[in-house]
């Protein structure tokens, strides 16, 4: 069986066109995967996350804000986007659909999502394009449900996780690890549980070479129920705000390596897509399908 891959139509909102954020890769995203025939039988469609959900990693006021379209002109801003009523919508349908993943993920073992990995939104605030911390309100979906004790998140988004670092940075249950660049956004990094700062220009080897030294040892030390993987393709060479040097081929093996060392330890892994910059929304959506053809290569 194919794993599941979660997509709703509201996963693209609407912004101007000329907005610097691509939100078109979504919807491109989704053709792509289904021309690639990885969803044979269909997406499986989110309910969107509510209120008292998204509250289990988010302070009720800034959720409120949200949800009822009064975000402060200056969170606004933080955001980079427009806080219209299908932005919000957008909001709502990624983290409903990274909760769904991660319960597909604990059913059959592996499921990614189409959109989620917005690992810059605090407890108090949404940044850098994220509104909700779609992986850290799961993890703690799943925690109040009683379906897991422990949680890793493995970022390998260019940026650094400072949102998901924030609200687990006094939670021993859950075990944060931040690959990124070191000079890249955001300028004020938090501490996750394992930081590993990469240099401007990293090519391939070195990348896989800093993954393949941290990644095993952590999984074999915490062996969490489930693990939460941000694809972000932002560490691309031809990526508009990566910095980084990795080729298609590279962010290819990335994801084969931490599916193969994930789901050969048995563990559950959620899969979210993260970030990817660029004014031509095609090979940036070709790059995200390249995790949900590393899960279905897994799976067959
Ligand atoms: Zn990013």
């Amino acid at each position: 069986m194919l794993p599941p891959i979660v997509h709703h139509p509201d996963y693209t909102a609407e912004i101007p066109a000329d907005h610097r954020f691509p939100m078109l890769k979504y919807r491109r995203l989704a053709e792509i995967v289904s021309a690639d025939g990885l969803a044979p039988a269909g997406f499986v469609v989110p309910e969107p996350a509510t209120a008292a959900q998204l509250s289990l990693a988010h302070d009720r006021a800034y959720v409120d804000a949200v949800l009822s379209l009064n975000v402060p002109p200056a969170i606004e801003r933080e955001i980079g986007l427009p806080m219209n009523e299908t932005v919000v919508r957008r909001a709502a349908a990624a983290t409903g659909g990274t909760i769904l993943a991660a319960r597909l993920a604990l059913a059959h073992g592996l499921a990614c999502n189409t959109a989620g990995g917005s690992h810059h939104a605090r407890s108090d605030q949404g940044a850098g394009f994220c509104t909700f911390n779609d992986v850290a309100v799961a993890i703690r979906v799943l925690m109040a449900e009683g379906l897991i004790g422990t949680a890793l998140v493995v970022d390998c988004d260019v940026h650094q996780g400072d949102g998901t670092a924030e609200i687990f940075a006094n939670d021993a249950t859950v075990t944060t690890l931040s690959l990124h660049g070191e000079k890249n956004y955001p300028v004020r990094k938090r501490q996750s549980t394992i930081d590993i700062g990469l240099a401007d220009k990293t090519d391939d080897r070195a990348y896989l070479s800093a993954l393949d030294e941290i990644l095993a040892p952590l999984l074999d030390r915490t062996h969490p129920d489930i693990v939460f993987y941000n694809a972000g393709v932002d560490p691309h060479e031809e990526d508009r705000l990566g910095r980084l040097s990795l080729s298609d081929a590279g962010l290819a093996a990335r994801d084969k390596r931490v599916i193969d060392a994930v789901r050969g330890r048995g563990i559950p892994l959620a899969g979210v897509i993260g970030g990817g910059y660029g004014a031509d929304v095609e090979p940036i959506a070709r790059r995200h399908a390249l995790l949900h053809r590393a899960a279905a290569a897994y799976a067959g």
